[in-house]
């Protein structure tokens, strides 16, 4: 109903260019790899690509989730693919992808949660590219920290965990997932030691109150970084646009997160949660 349509300019897409991404550009296409970037048409593509970062999504395409704003297909996932791993060990390699961000679709069918392809694909990417540096957005597991902590084990230099959206909005917004919950799967990343990472995405009905309450509860879980970008609806059936936020107010959320104390608060419209991802490698 309160829906807003149009876009405004500041979300224009910008156009991919440069010899880095052509170069990628063409890997892929030959070798038909697979990423997020290209299957979620990110607008972001040329910059990371050219910076040496990409995406994968591992697990299969399909979510035993429904989040109103994703995109990725609910239903019964196929079975567990032992091969992936090597398959996205080998694409990362030659796409020459210096720092690797991995993502999955959630998969509470499995009594590991997917946790054992987790650490496997990061094993299989290390002894194919040891000097690429990893970056894995996990899920929740469910809140079965054992499962967690197989993948903290194999200790990516980030980790990252989306907070998706404020607590108001949690409900409405990723039915199947707890705001507290996710609080505290960052908050077990942080413990033991590893950079970890959280996002928020603006535009689903969320006041500015929520959202610096939002920031606090993570910067109190232990997160170092912090992104923020605009909600973009992916079809008219996920959750409307309810506002697009200015890029002057991503800029004072910026402002209040580095005094807040992140180390990085990466915050703008077409901010994605591995956008920039190459440049969060500070020292713990
Ligand atoms: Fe790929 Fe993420 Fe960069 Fe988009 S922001 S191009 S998905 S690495
Ligand atoms: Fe999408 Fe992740 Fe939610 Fe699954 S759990 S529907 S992949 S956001």
């Amino acid at each position: 109903a309160n829906q807003v349509q149009r876009k405004p300019d500041w979300l224009r897409v910008k156009l991919p260019v440069g010899k880095e991404y052509a170069h990628v550009r063409s890997l892929v296409d030959t070798h038909k790899l697979h990423t997020i970037c290209e299957s979620g048409n990110c607008p972001n593509m040329g910059e990371c690509w050219g910076a040496g970062t990409a995406t994968f999504m591992i697990l299969g395409n399909i979510c035993t989730r429904s989040c109103s704003f994703c995109a990725v297909a609910t239903g019964r996932p196929l079975a567990v693919d032992m091969d992936e791993p090597n398959r996205v060990a080998t694409s990362v390699k030659l796409m020459q992808v210096k720092h690797c961000v991995i993502t999955s679709v959630d998969r509470d069918d499995l009594k590991d949660g997917g946790s054992i392809i987790w650490a496997e694909t990061i094993n299989a990417i290390r002894r194919e590219s040891p000097e690429t540096t990893l970056e894995t957005l996990l899920p929740d597991f469910k809140g079965n920290w054992e499962n967690l902590a197989r993948v903290i084990a194999v200790r990516p230099e980030v980790v990252s965990h989306n907070l998706e959206t404020v607590r108001r909005l949690t409900r409405e917004v990723r039915i199947q997932a707890k705001y507290d919950r996710s609080l505290e799967c960052l908050r077990q990343i942080s413990a033991a030691g590893l950079r970890t990472k959280s996002g928020i995405m603006l535009g689903l009905g969320e006041r500015e109150e929520d959202v610096l309450e939002a920031m606090q509860d993570l910067y109190d879980a232990g997160v170092h970084i912090l992104t923020l970008g605009q909600y973009l609806q992916p079809t008219r059936n996920h959750h409307p646009v309810i506002d697009w936020v200015t890029p002057e107010q991503f800029n004072y959320y910026k402002e209040v997160g580095l005094k807040m104390g992140f180390k990085y608060v990466e915050s703008g419209p077409l901010v994605r949660s591995s956008y920039h991802a190459e440049k969060h490698l500070f020292d713990l």
